[in-house]
């Protein structure tokens, strides 16, 4: 048995350990602690011996690099600890920046940084254009006149090119519009709100292409050459990279470009390939072209093999064959493979020039680092506003036993879901825009918005067509919804189909490049830099034993002495995240620790702790839009709904790593920290009264409407889908007092008992509504009728496939 006094130190011992270890001492304040503790054990003189060396040995670096690290740095790479990188992951991990994203990681994020990032607004200018050039475009024709012609009509073409649409990222001095990212991303959102068919054929030509690669790599010649061209629409692009053997693992393509010495005496390369899925690639007259480069005679002096390169092909060189076109789940946008036969170009063509020769996977990596967080983005707001316009106010119009569909909670949940990740996607993509345009190239947080913004469109527009029943069904130009569930699988798969983007892309190669230390360790490793090793591996163990420390505290304590960096409502979200990220980047370490190199390959596990990382920068992103557009009262069930849900994601992707983790020391662990962390839950699921809240100011006109769906084409005119279903609810509205004045005369027996429609004569000549009232109530009760409307064809109609525009339009009609 201790002597007693020992007995009552060793709960301050571990108390003080806590504390030392939550707020992360260095390593010497450690050796006085443990001294300390030696000293409580009165130990003998040859034990203080052994640990003054050892002491002496870890606190001088010199000493600790050769007898402690390098035998460890060994014993690593035997054991195979840290995982291998190829040339190619090394381009990814290396492309771009680290952003806020890296906070998470330390496990002590700085909210108050991450408050102070830049939250965007619009130019006047750019404000102009959306309700100028975009506004017409969008008037000019509709989706469903898109499918019937399978294009885009011949004028908006043209109106595109004639208004730079092509060249919106292209700067001023080459003829382009020069906008932000912020601008081309509200331009994205407002057009995807008309068309799917818009985004795609805007899309290519600003976002991955070659006036993309040109202008960060371009030479001069060809900056000057091309660029005005692509910002006029004179050349239509595309960019050749995916091929039958080489979709998600694009580095493996084997289409070949071979360096040769023409008879002119100037050198020239010979290409031959096969792509596919190439975005406008039946139409482009300038193909960018990602191939193997080989220079068998050495030409470039850059070896046999160069690697990948990218070129710039006039499509009518001989040799390069666009004839054909695939079907993209029907939506009428080209989207082709292309061959090419033996198709010779000068060495000229090669983007950037023989320097960047090679260069190419680099090259598209870099690109691709922040362009990922931009056009689908904003493609999946514009169309997630568009549902949180047309469900809430068809809810409300559409009525069945007796009552708007909107005000059962079984719709409400739905409508809920729509209403909180709306508002989520728009904070996410101003947040991301921001860091963008100030330089950032965050290659993981791109990934999260790009896999996150398309996973909760399609959540969103499974939603909206089932509280749209037939009507979301049955198709026709009043069908809003319809084209855009059968099209959002396309934004699923491109730009890095989705399951590759949240296992690999988001943790396997987000956990290396953000992590405060692993990617300096295997620099170091690889290079064997004992001192470079040795002074991350150390810093290393110190933030895994503070953020054991601070994870155990903060959980324990359910974060309430955690600091936030705002009072009111939201402080507690704050700290619930601080409590998440110290439990994200301690597991993150034991994983590393426990599963070494095999970590990356075991995809449930990356996929849930990328779960985690994006819930905490989704969460992030939710709350600098709350604070960046001043808190406003009305916001605040959207930001407590997504905020709640996001908690609740976060606690069930821990719950599964517990669960899942081939950790051998978590082993007896294991089922207690399974039981304490069901009981003690980091976040459930929103509330029903947040959702009904979210729900109720979806059905209701007015500025908190207009408000989350800001930016996107509304037609106010009821010759469209959205005027029509706009009139019939602000008429439902209006009329609804009046029709309470009738049930309150039925319920005292002056009027029949009947639907207040049918009594609007009787409740005039009784004088309990006046003739303008009555004429509301009907006004209301016929919009209402028309906005529920669905199309029906003739049979003649539904058979023929090639109609012309006005033809259509004549053939169908709402079946009333
Ligand atoms: C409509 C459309 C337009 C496109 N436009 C262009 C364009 O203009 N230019 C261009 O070059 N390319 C384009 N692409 C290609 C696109 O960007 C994707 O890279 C490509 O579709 C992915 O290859 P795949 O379809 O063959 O899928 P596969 O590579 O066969 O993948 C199938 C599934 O397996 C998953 N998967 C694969 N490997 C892993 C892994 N290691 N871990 C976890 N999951 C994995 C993927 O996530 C996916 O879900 C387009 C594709 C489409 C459909």
């Amino acid at each position: 048995m201790p002597p007693l006094p020992l007995l009552l130190t060793l709960p301050t011992a571990f108390l003080l350990f806590l504390l030392l270890g939550y707020f992360g001492v260095p390593l010497w304040t450690w050796t006085l602690y443990c001294a300390g503790l030696l000293t409580l054990t009165h130990p003998p003189l040859w034990l203080w011996g052994l640990y003054g060396t050892g002491a002496v040995i870890l606190n001088l670096p010199l000493l600790r690099r050769w007898l402690v690290t390098y035998p460890l740095m060994q014993a690593i790479q035997a054991l195979k600890l840290f995982p291998h990188i190829s040339e190619t992951e090394r381009a990814a991990i290396e492309a771009g920046t680290v952003w806020i994203e890296g906070e998470f990681f330390t496990g002590q994020p700085d909210f108050q940084r991450m408050l102070n990032e830049p939250y965007p607004d619009l130019t006047p200018e750019v404000q102009a254009f959306l309700e100028g050039s975009v506004e017409q475009v969008c008037r000019m024709t509709s989706d469903w006149e898109i499918y019937q012609r399978k294009d885009l009509p011949a004028e908006v073409w043209e109106y595109l090119k004639r208004e730079r649409f092509f060249g919106m990222m292209i700067p001023a001095e080459y003829g382009g519009l020069g906008f932000s990212h912020l601008a081309y991303s509200a331009v994205m959102a407002k057009l995807a709100s008309r068309s799917f068919t818009h985004v795609a054929t805007v899309g290519v030509t600003n976002s991955l292409g070659p006036a993309k690669l040109l202008l960060r790599y371009g030479t001069p010649a060809q900056k000057q050459r091309y660029l005005p061209r692509l910002a006029r629409g004179e050349e239509i692009p595309c960019f050749a990279l995916t091929e039958p053997q080489a979709g998600s693992d694009a580095a493996s393509i084997t289409s070949e470009g071979v360096v040769f010495r023409g008879e002119d005496g100037q050198l020239y390369l010979r290409l031959n390939w096969e792509k596919r899925y190439i975005t406008l690639g039946a139409i482009a007259t300038l193909l960018g072209l990602a191939f193997q480069l080989k220079d068998p005679d050495n030409l470039l002096g850059k070896g046999e093999n160069v690697g990948i390169t990218c070129a710039l092909i006039p499509t009518n060189t001989p040799g390069v064959i666009q004839n054909r076109r695939h079907d993209p789940m029907g939506v009428p946008f080209y989207n082709s493979p292309l061959l090419g036969k033996d198709v010779v170009v000068p060495i000229e063509q090669i983007i950037g020039g023989v320097e960047q020769a090679g260069q190419g996977w680099k090259m598209l990596m870099q690109s691709l680092a922040a362009g990922r967080g931009i056009s689908f983005p904003a493609t999946c707001t514009g169309v997630a506003k568009l549902v949180t316009r047309v469900t809430g106010a068809h809810a409300l119009v559409r009525k069945q036993f007796g009552l708007s569909i909107g005000r059962f909670t079984g719709v409400e949940e739905p409508l809920a879901r729509i209403g909180g990740f709306t508002y989520l996607l728009d904070a996410v993509r101003l947040y991301t825009c921001g860091a963008v345009d100030q330089g950032e190239q965050p290659a993981v947080v791109s990934a999260i918005a790009k896999y996150h913004s398309t996973e909760l469109a399609r959540q969103i527009i499974n939603d909206g067509m089932d509280i749209l029943g037939g009507a979301g069904i049955c198709r026709g130009p009043r069908n809003l919804l319809a084209n855009i569930y059968t099209a959002i699988p396309i934004a699923i798969t491109v730009e890095g189909a989705n399951i590759l983007t949240r296992t690999m892309m988001i943790f396997g190669q987000g956990v290396i490049r953000c992590h405060p230390y692993v990617y300096l360790e295997i620099m170091a490793l690889e290079q064997a830099d004992v001192a470079a090793f040795d002074q991350a591996f150390w810093l290393h163990l110190g933030l895994i034993l503070r953020n054991g420390c601070r994870a155990g505290f903060l959980n324990v304590t359910r974060s309430r002495w955690a600091q936030a960096p705002v009072t009111g409502p939201t402080a507690i979200y704050y700290r619930q995240l601080t409590w998440a990220a110290a439990t994200f980047a301690n597991l993150t370490d034991w994983a590393m620790l426990g599963l070494g190199g095999s970590l990356k390959r075991q995809e449930t596990l990356t996929g849930r702790f990328a779960d985690i990382l994006s819930w905490l920068y989704l969460s992030t992103a939710t709350l600098r839009r709350y604070e960046a557009e001043g808190c406003l009262p009305a916001d605040l069930p959207f930001v407590e709904w997504t905020l709640r849900y996001g908690l609740a994601q976060i606690h069930n992707a821990i719950l599964g790593l517990l669960q899942n983790m081939p950790l051998p020391l978590l082993g007896l662990l294991r089922p207690l920290l399974i039981g304490w962390w069901q009981m003690n839950s980091l976040g459930t699921m929103p509330s029903d009264e947040l959702g009904h809240q979210v729900a109720m100011a979806m059905q209701t006109p007015g500025e908190q409407r207009d408000r989350i769906t800001r930016t996107i084409y509304t037609p106010d005119h009821p010759e469209e889908t959205l005027g029509r279903l706009d009139l019939a609810m602000c008429l439902s509205v209006k009329a609804e007092p009046i029709a309470q004045k009738i049930k309150a005369a039925i319920h005292t027996g002056q009027l029949p008992k009947a639907a207040p429609q049918h009594l609007l004569q009787p409740a005039q000549t009784l004088g309990i509504i006046t003739p303008e009232e009555a004429a509301l109530v009907q006004a209301a009760e016929a919009a209402r009728r028309d906005a529920i409307e669905v199309d029906a064809f003739t049979l003649e109609a539904y058979q023929q496939t090639t109609l012309t525009i006005p033809e259509a339009r004549a053939s169908v009609s709402a079946f009333i």
